[in-house]
């Protein structure tokens, strides 16, 4: 039997969205950094704690920013998870960088901080870490071992915003951080991201880099009377249509996340039962950390054959989904990248995983469909 088709995404508008563009459109101020952003920024840092925070075209272009902004050159080394979206590891190996990959951890799916320190070589340059689910990776261990060994550490939270670590907010807390907009995060503007200049020396060189490589912000705070090409940059910031969306959707980012989370929690009241039963594993999420909201996922009992689920899901129109293909397995992350270690975990968790609908207005008697559907599609093993 199938019911009506419950999404696995719907974006979710606050409703001033078209307001303020309107606004900018009837100010003509169409290009990047004009009120908007400046207001975007500003309420940013204030949140954030970050020294800078610059708006760009997506978290991809913010990683990317990162990767240039750490002088990332061919052959220098970056140890991040496998199991992450393509972008953290495309930002670094557009420099010429390789990608190593290094295991996750049981619980939160996050890097595993323990295997770090042995994946470290005299080209390691960084540490990209990746805050799965919205819940944050060990930061406290992470900085240590990048202090010790002179590494920088970009912190990639798309997933992460408005979520904590200890009390300090994820993207934060690393020497760069990277936000997503994206249609299919919490916050916002269809295509979207930012990039948190956390390291003060690096806020110059981050303008510079987004405005295509010249001082052009120099110029228009009126520290220099003209602009030049300064560096190497691109065109990393976004127009002023998708910041004034993106206002109408930061105004609002503590009731999106309390709405996603009670979602979240009815789902994890849910499927306790199931849990009891042994057959999926619920998100954990350490004391330390304050979560998002951002994703809800259980990992199914190894035996249970996950596209058989995702099959019947498809037939019962429940957009139920598995995630990430790991990096080191994909046909890219072969050639560009290499593996530190044991991947076990990684393969094992990524295998079994499967995410189900979040998203503001999803009804009680829809979420109560899903959970249904897993309970009766574990149950039978598939
Ligand atoms: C969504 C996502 C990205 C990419 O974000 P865009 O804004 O679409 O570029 C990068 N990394 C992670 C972990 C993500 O979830």
């Amino acid at each position: 039997m199938s019911g009506q088709k419950i999404p696995f995404n719907w974006p979710h508008m606050t409703g001033k969205e078209l307001y303020y563009i309107a606004e900018s459109h009837f100010n003509g101020a169409l290009a990047g950094d004009g009120p908007f952003t400046k207001r975007c920024h500003k309420w940013l840092e204030e949140q954030t704690g970050s020294a800078k925070v610059l708006l760009t075209h997506s978290c991809t272009a913010a990683l990317e920013m990162a990767a240039l902004l750490l002088n990332i050159a061919p052959g220098d080394e970056i140890i991040m998870p496998s199991y992450t979206f393509v972008s953290t590891a495309n930002a670094f190996v557009l420099r010429g960088g390789i990608p190593v990959f290094v295991d996750i951890r049981e619980d939160t799916l996050n890097i595993d901080e323990t295997l770090i320190e042995a994946a470290i070589t005299p080209r390691t340059k960084a540490i990209a870490v990746v805050h799965y689910a919205g819940v944050g990776c060990e930061m406290d261990a992470i900085m240590d071992i990048a202090r010790r060994h002179g590494l920088k550490v970009v912190e990639d939270a798309a997933q992460g915003v408005q979520a904590t670590y200890k009390g300090r907010v994820l993207g934060s807390i690393g020497d760069l951080g990277a936000y997503s907009f994206h249609e299919t995060k919490n916050v916002i503007s269809g295509e979207g991201g930012a990039l948190l200049v956390n390291a003060k020396d690096c806020i110059q060189r981050a303008e510079i880099i987004r405005e295509k490589g010249t001082d052009r912000s120099r110029f228009f705070r009126g520290q220099v009377d003209k602009y030049t090409w300064q560096e190497v940059g691109s065109s990393f910031l976004p127009g002023e249509l998708i910041a004034a969306f993106l206002w109408a959707q930061l105004e609002e980012a503590e009731r999106i996340t309390g709405d996603r989370l009670e979602t979240w929690h009815r789902y994890h009241d849910l499927l306790a039962p199931l849990e009891a039963n042994g057959l999926v594993r619920r998100p954990i999420v350490p004391v330390e950390c304050r979560h998002n909201a951002h994703m809800y996922y259980v990992l199914l009992n190894p035996e249970t054959d996950r596209e058989k689920m995702l099959a019947e899901s498809r037939r019962q129109n429940i957009g139920a989904v598995f995630h990430y293909v790991p990096l080191h397995s994909s046909p890219a992350g072969q050639r560009y990248g290499r593996v530190h270690g044991e991947m076990a975990m990684t393969d094992r968790q990524s295998a079994r995983l499967v995410r189900l609908p979040l998203w503001i207005g999803l009804a009680n008697a829809q979420q109560d469909r899903v959970v249904e559907f897993l309970v009766n599609a574990a149950k039978s093993n598939c």
